[in-house]
């Protein structure tokens, strides 16, 4: 057994502490990885506050991970000990169904293993990434290019992947108008990778403060979605628009801003389902479509992809003793744009 240090919620009230537990050493084909920095998703607060009713306590966070083999299985053929390497939201998968076959293992029919609050086959609870370490099979592991800034890389392995593969699977090209709703870690990352793959970028977002930020990121266009005639203006404008808001909002108004063939894709999974005007779809042949992280194929493309163009997050990198002020941040919507703790401070 390895002893581990790191950080978990105890129960959904009163934050994370310190949390000593410990790891199995690594089978075969598994990987032992010494965690330098992890990235903080909402998916985090969410199921540290057991906002799904399913968190098992004590809970420790974390699928935004980088860091560095430390050893490997006999089996191991991908990595060697000194290798910069990420996990992302997932560390198992059946590996049989269809969508494992076909190189999609977020999509896994029998269910994938999530890398925090999952269950591993012998019932026992995954332990994330807020953590010195983690044991993971090589299947699930991508290989961290080395020019990139390796605390700004760790928020590509869950937002970073997520808005990519939904660029990647709608076809985004030049000379698509994209509308990005909301501006926050999942956002302003979808800004980043539609800039670059040649759409022309228009941030949607109720806070006019963000308009700076937004051309700061190189978007060509920012809506304050408060003003209902600048709204209007926008009907029938966009082939896209990547929905990144969990919170309660109207997704028809959004509809409505879609060309005919428009796509809206869901990315925010909202507690109370949203209620939708059927016939915005009917009439000019629109579509709802959602999306969720990647296969690991496609985060190791992403992940070579933002290496040739120098794309990173936009980090505050944080010891871990800030983490309960970073949660509060992160709910009050006060972070630019990712929280990333270093994990060597543990
Ligand atoms: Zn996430
Ligand atoms: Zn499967």
């Amino acid at each position: 057994m390895i002893e581990v240090k790191g950080l978990a919620a105890y129960n959904s009230i009163t934050g994370l502490a310190p949390y000593s537990f410990k790891r199995n050493l690594p089978l075969s084909n598994e990987v032992l990885i010494d965690i330098l920095y992890c990235g903080i998703c909402h998916a985090d607060i969410h199921q540290a506050e057991n906002n799904y009713g399913n968190t098992v306590y004590p809970f420790v966070p974390g699928h935004e991970i980088v860091g560095r083999v430390k050893a490997i299985g006999n089996d191991v053929t991908k990595f060697k000990n000194g290798d910069l390497v990420g996990v992302g939201y997932f560390l198992g998968s059946c590996g049989h169904c269809p969508n494992c076959l076909n190189h999609e293992e977020q999509y896994c029919e029998n269910g994938i293993t999530p890398t925090q609050n999952g269950r591993l086959p012998g019932g026992e609870t995954t332990k994330g990434g807020y953590s010195d370490s983690i044991v993971v099979n090589e299947d699930f592991i991508v290989s961290i290019p080395k020019n990139l800034d390796t605390a700004r890389v760790a928020p590509l392995l869950c937002a970073g992947i997520t808005t990519y593969s939904v660029l990647k699977y709608n076809l985004v090209k030049p000379g698509h108008r994209i509308g990005i709703l909301g501006l926050g870690g999942l956002g302003h990352m979808a800004v980043k990778f539609a800039v670059s793959f040649g759409a022309e970028v228009t941030v949607l977002s109720s806070t006019s403060e963000k308009e700076k930020d937004a051309k700061d990121l190189g978007v060509h266009y920012f809506i304050n979605t408060s003003d209902k005639d600048e709204v209007k203006r926008l009907i029938g404008s966009f082939d896209f628009i990547v929905d990144t808001v969990s919170a309660k909002h109207d997704i028809n108004l959004y509809l409505r801003l879609l060309k005919k063939d428009g796509t809206l894709v869901l990315l925010g999974v909202p507690v109370d389902n949203p209620i939708l005007g059927v016939g915005l779809l009917t009439s000019l042949r629109k579509k709802i479509t959602g999306s969720f992280v990647g296969s690991i194929e496609d985060t190791q493309q992403m992940l070579n992809y933002c290496a040739t163009k120098g794309i990173t997050a936009d980090v505050e990198l944080i010891s871990p003793d800030y983490i309960n002020i970073a949660y509060k941040r992160m709910i009050e919507s006060d972070v630019r744009y990712r929280f990333v703790i270093d994990m060597k401070k543990l």
